[in-house]
């Protein structure tokens, strides 16, 4: 029995989602959610500069995207830690202005402080605003956090994902994959071992994982997904009809109208929701622009077979993660005990069905989707806390990691689906006699060629002693730590000349 600790600090556990967020904590050992200020139990991911140079966070700020919508900023979590040309697909799917910044990074504008923002900068004041409303419940200033990110996203961002918590003056005790999260709160406290599959399926990213629970083991399997895909893709479907129906009949695009553009993807998401429940819904935008002094108007009306029409290649996409994480977990559907659903797009019903004919089963419903990562990453704040001992997690490393090697090949050092923490070393020689130096590029994927994989940096082992080639050793090694970040080692094995690098 362990006595507490006076003045102990407490950790909470956040979600930062594309859409929406959410943070919570263990309360008597039960992970709980604060609400926020506003009352609710999410929080939109969404931050605007107002014209008179306020700043909404939150709802206030989704409420206000229509009037205001190239100051608003949603999805920015699509951005997070990547490069310019990799986030082309998002260009024109957003109201506000993306630009590309010095070494090829990303910056956001906002025209009504005519100020640029990282992503990080963005996410950071979510974060904030989190830790301000558990400020509020809890009568402290609350300073450590875990935060969750999809298990399928990369180094650069995670750590750009960690960032956001420093620029928000967090300490962030552990980035959490947002699947093991979720199994986390599924199984805290069950008895029973179970192969679980779970499902996420938010507004942006779709994970799928595989994990092995147990009564104080959780071991997670395999995992995989896509960082492109979610309920926004649904959306964009419905945009995309929508504009071209009005094209149609009267001949105006408007996809070069912002203000209408918003007011059709919000419609789009309205309607998207309630063809969850309903067979067709309707969708009625007055006034939605004038031509020559006439108003126009947009009514329409979208069956759910309609919607189901407009997406069918969207949902054929959440096929290929599941098998491949089967084929990694080595298992076959039949295994698969359970079907966690998370994420708010997993109400879709023809995501639904969809499951149902890849996994012959009915899906779990005793968790609240839109709930559960926060609350599993509670669980882990728990853990680290020390509340919460006799639960040993064992997470996985997404992608495989490797160097290029002669020939612009890839040569892996640690395989995807890796139990991490984890430590592996690779023995590589020179290529040509008397080679003075060595780079060491360090890759991320899963393709044979170097260049289609994801390059996480590059650095020189020089002043290497002379041979003919092949004599000269090179131990390269990879190290990744609990948070699934890495830390590369290399060294000549007779002078002990040694770089280390940590990507950053
Ligand atoms: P994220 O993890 O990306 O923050 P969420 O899990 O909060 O996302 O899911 C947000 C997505 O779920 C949005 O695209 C939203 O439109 C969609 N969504 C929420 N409720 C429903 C519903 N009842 N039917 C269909 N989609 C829904
Ligand atoms: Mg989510």
């Amino acid at each position: 029995m362990c006595l507490l600790e006076k003045n102990k600090k407490k950790i909470v556990g956040i979600d930062l989602g594309t859409t929406n967020s959410a943070i919570a904590t263990l309360e008597g050992g039960i992970p709980t959610i604060i609400s926020n200020h506003e009352g609710g139990r999410t929080t939109p991911s969404i931050v605007a500069f107002s014209a008179t140079g306020e700043t909404l966070i939150g709802q206030i700020a989704k409420r206000q995207s229509i009037i205001n919508p190239e100051n608003t900023f949603y999805s920015i979590k699509r951005l997070i830690g990547k490069k310019y040309e990799e986030i082309k697909f998002e260009l024109n799917r957003v109201a506000y202005k993306i630009k590309e910044d010095i070494n090829k990074t990303i910056k956001v504008y906002s025209p009504n402080l005519k100020k640029e923002f990282s992503p990080e900068e963005i996410s950071s004041l979510i974060l904030k605003k989190l830790i301000n409303d558990a400020n509020r419940y809890f009568n402290e200033t609350i300073t450590q956090a875990v935060i969750t990110v999809p298990a399928y996203f990369n180094e650069s961002e995670r750590l750009a994902t960690k960032d956001s918590g420093l620029i928000a003056g967090l300490d962030v005790l552990r980035i959490l994959n947002e699947p093991t999260a979720a199994a986390l709160a599924y199984g805290l406290g069950k008895k029973k071992n179970e192969i679980i599959l779970i499902f996420d399926l938010g507004g942006g990213t779709f994970d799928v994982s595989i994990l092995e629970i147990g009564e104080d083991i959780f071991e997670v399997l395999a995992t995989s997904g896509d960082t492109h895909l979610g309920g926004d893709n649904f959306d964009q479907a419905i945009v995309n009809y929508i504009i071209s129906n009005f094209n149609e009949k009267e001949n105006i695009d408007l996809r070069n109208d912002k203000q209408a553009l918003q007011r059709i993807i919000e419609a789009a998401e309205k309607a998207k929701i309630e063809l969850s429940t309903l067979e067709i819904t309707q969708i009625n935008l007055p006034f939605i622009c004038i031509n020559n002094n006439n108003p126009k108007h947009i009514n329409i009306d979208i069956s759910r077979a309609k919607f189901e029409s407009l997406i069918s290649n969207i949902i054929k996409k959440c096929t290929a993660p599941v098998n491949l994480a089967l084929e990694d977990a080595k298992l076959s559907f039949s295994s698969i005990d359970k079907v966690i659903l998370v994420g708010g797009s997993t109400r879709v019903p023809a995501v639904r069905n969809l499951l149902i004919e890849l996994l012959k089963k009915m899906p779990n419903e005793s968790i609240n989707p839109d709930e559960v990562v926060a609350l599993g990453a509670a669980v882990q704040a728990g853990i680290i806390a020390g509340e919460i001992t006799d639960l040993i997690l064992l997470d996985v490393t997404p992608l495989s990691l490797g160097v290029e090697i002669e020939g612009g090949l890839m040569s892996t050092i640690i395989k995807r689906n890796a139990s991490i923490p984890t430590k592996h070393t690779e023995i590589f020689s020179t290529s040509s006699d008397n080679q003075q130096n060595v780079e060491i590029h360090i890759l991320q994927g899963e393709n044979n060629l170097a260049k289609n994989n994801k390059s996480l940096g590059i650095f020189n082992l020089e002043k290497l002693p002379l041979g003919p080639k092949g004599t000269i050793k090179i131990n390269v090694s990879f190290e990744i730590n609990a948070d699934g970040l890495l830390l590369v080692t290399a060294s000549e094995v007779t002078s002990g000349i040694t770089k280390k690098i940590t990507i950053k």
